[in-house]
């Protein structure tokens, strides 16, 4: 059995009571969402097609190609192999880094596909544990106030990464089959065509 996850080095709030000042159990509820307007959010075809076809908006609509292997995570991003080179997937930006699923509602900055978003976006910014080996998607520099973390949200963040490693998974399994079966012609236009129906 694999080891149990862990979010670690936030405050702990016991079950009832409030978060320490400074901290938040939901610091997201009031925040304008710098890190949806500033972070380029990686993610599989396998999570970018759960979107699209909910829109109902083609693939290249909700992705855009991040060539070469230097944008490549070792866990997260799953290279996909195409004629002229590897590319991963990132959302689509507007304005230079805006997600361009983000909407300003008021003050506050909203997801506009919140219950679809990527796994990296769940995660984020929690620094989990699993035994010895640590995952941190991203810091939690630009939120306004402090991260605190109780049972419920272990438990959803628990459940949130182990849907996310499942994506990943059936992504490296598309990967694996495609570099079997095409050999040639490995273009975009076609792993799209092709994964949509695998
Ligand atoms: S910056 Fe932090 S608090 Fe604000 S929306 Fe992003 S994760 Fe939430
Ligand atoms: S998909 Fe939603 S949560 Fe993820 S970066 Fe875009 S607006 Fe933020």
């Amino acid at each position: 059995m694999p080891p149990r996850l862990h979010v670690i080095n936030l405050p702990r709030v016991p079950a009832g009571e409030g978060a320490p000042a400074g901290y938040s159990l939901a610091p997201c509820a009031n925040c304008a969402a710098p890190c949806c307007a500033t972070l380029r959010a990686r993610l599989t075809t396998v999570e970018a097609q759960r979107i699209a076809s909910a829109l109902s908006v083609p693939l290249d609509d909700v992705v855009t190609r991040v060539p070469g292997a230097g944008h490549h995570h070792p866990w997260f991003t799953v290279p996909i192999p195409l004629a002229d080179g590897p590319v991963t997937l990132a959302l689509r930006q507007r304005d230079g880094s805006r997600c361009a699923f983000l909407h300003e509602v008021g003050a506050r900055g909203r997801c506009a596909i919140h219950a679809l978003r990527p796994g990296v976006c769940r995660i984020y910014p929690y620094p989990v544990r699993e035994g010895t080996l640590r995952t941190d998607v991203g810091s939690a520099e630009l939120c306004p106030i402090g991260w605190a973390v109780d049972d419920a949200a272990e438990r959803a963040v628990r459940r949130d990464m182990a849907a996310w490693r499942a994506d990943i998974a059936r992504e490296e399994q598309h990967v694996a089959r495609w570099a079997r079966q095409v050999p040639r012609r490995r273009t975009w236009e076609r792993w799209t065509a092709w994964v949509s129906g695998a």
